[in-house]
């Protein structure tokens, strides 16, 4: 007999998992509270699904446990970004590698690789039931029962809004080997809103607070207003507790309440969870990185040759205009003051300012705007197919897992690799 496996979630691990697990004989059925699977891989890689990275996946990934990393990338081993490639292939997707690694749908459409999961679902005989909510689990000796919180419009209600009513079944459905695949909290707006992290807690598993991440900082300094809007090549630098703990270089983006792009987004994972823990956390910015990154071309003589211009002005000539007038404001100096005015020395205070640009973290952004929670169900409370060391018959895959990429293709590599191994595993396993 055919295992009958529930997967609770459609997401990108939910559809993986489903695929794996029917390719494998199992009976599937997903179950997903949304009017339609796979809401947040359209999103992805602004809507052309960066899907995987070709490059070593060692140190992208982070745990709050750093003891679980070897489970992380022995689980990436198994199913990793070739398989991964491979797998979409035999979906019928072909795949492109950038210069970076970065691979993506041929058409760079995020859309295609839904459909391409959803067709497979549809050819091996997955049950897709939307607007299904997976409200409570009832393990007993040979797998258990879930029950269904089904989601009616009723009024000619639209988009879920007014006049929505919820009908719960007082049907049960039965499973063997139940999938929790419902994602964390990070970008709520396609479906997940956390409640896997609380179903995983009444099913015995510990919880590591999930906290936003890949998102942008809020940071001290009422100049952020003005600086509205900039965007320059630099490199950024985390200090923890004034300790240099990571950095990365490309385009940062200014906004008003902070810093965003993706080098932030990079090492927003560690201040997030640093704040979390009551530590301090700056950003320094080098805005010259693109040039040596010091400064030091410039000395009082070449400076001097500028003596007409305004120091705004001059240094306007280096990095954004915004940003050349903020940090003449923050060395003292007014708009329209000269090179000349000011001297070398003051010119060369703002040059340095611009290659060690320190902010106050106040705070990660909102789950709303996260691309990734980091924190969920500890990895070492599952086994080496994902299956709960917890509660029998179940396994926890996806985001729901302590484990997080940075940018680049990695989260949804995280979500393909245990889908995969879990789906198979449930569908073989007695
Ligand atoms: C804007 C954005 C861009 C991104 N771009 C990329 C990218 O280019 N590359 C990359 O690698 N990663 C990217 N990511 C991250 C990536 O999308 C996630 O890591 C990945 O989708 C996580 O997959 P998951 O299946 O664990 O969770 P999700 O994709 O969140 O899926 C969870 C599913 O479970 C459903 N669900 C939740 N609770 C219940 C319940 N109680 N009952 C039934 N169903 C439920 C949800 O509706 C949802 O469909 C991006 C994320 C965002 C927000």
């Amino acid at each position: 007999m055919a295992n009958r496996v529930i997967v609770a979630g459609g997401g990108a691990s939910g559809l993986a998992a489903a695929v794996s697990a029917a390719e494998s004989g199992a009976k599937v059925t997903i179950l997903e509270h949304r009017d339609r699977v796979g809401k947040k891989i359209l999103m992805t890689g602004n809507g052309r699904c960066n899907l995987t990275n070709m490059s070593d996946v060692r140190g992208k990934y982070y745990s709050t446990d750093s003891e679980s990393l070897d489970r992380i990338y022995a689980a990436i081993d198994r199913f990793d970004a070739a398989k991964t490639r491979d797998f979409f292939r035999s979906l019928g997707l072909c795949t492109k590698e950038k210069r970076d690694g970065g691979v993506y749908p041929a058409s760079e459409q995020a859309s295609i690789v839904l459909d391409v999961l959803r067709s497979a679902c549809d050819r091996l005989g997955v049950s897709v039931w939307t607007d299904c909510e997976l409200a409570a689990v009832r393990p007993d000796q040979t797998g258990g029962t879930v029950s269904i919180v089904k989601t009616v419009c009723a009024g000619g209600a639209r988009n879920g809004k007014a006049g929505m009513a919820k009908e719960r079944t007082n049907k049960t459905l039965r499973y063997d080997k139940l999938i929790l695949a419902m994602g964390g909290k990070a970008a709520p707006v396609a479906g997940s809103d956390g409640s896997g992290y609380q179903l995983a807690r009444k099913l015995g598993h510990h919880l590591i607070e999930p906290l936003p991440a890949l998102v942008q900082l809020r940071c001290e300094g009422d100049f952020f207003k003005a600086l509205s809007g900039v965007r320059a090549q630099g490199r950024i630098v985390l200090l923890i507790d004034g300790v240099e703990t990571a950095g990365d270089e490309g385009e940062l983006q200014m906004t008003d309440y902070g810093i965003s792009g993706i080098p932030v987004f990079q090492i927003s994972r560690i201040a997030s969870r640093a704040l979390y823990e009551g530590r301090q956390c700056e950003a320094v910015m080098n805005f010259l990185s693109y040039a040596d990154g010091t400064g030091s071309r410039y000395t009082a003589e070449s400076i001097r040759a500028f003596s007409h211009k305004t120091v705004e002005a001059f240094l306007a000539g280096m990095v954004h205009k915004k940003l050349a007038a903020v940090v003449c404001r923050q060395c003292g100096l007014a708009s329209d003051q000269t090179v000349g005015q000011a001297g070398a020395r003051r010119v060369m205070d703002c040059i340095d300012m611009l290659t060690q640009f320190r902010v106050r973290i106040t705070a990660p952004n909102a789950f709303e705007h996260a691309q990734v929670c980091c924190g969920g169900v500890p990895l070492r409370e599952v086994d080496e197919n994902f299956a709960s060391l917890k509660c029998r018959d179940l396994y926890i895959i996806g985001e729901l897992l302590d484990c997080d990429g940075i940018c680049g293709g990695y989260n949804l590599q995280w979500a393909w690799t245990t889908g995969a191994i879990a789906g198979a595993a449930a569908a073989l396993s007695r």
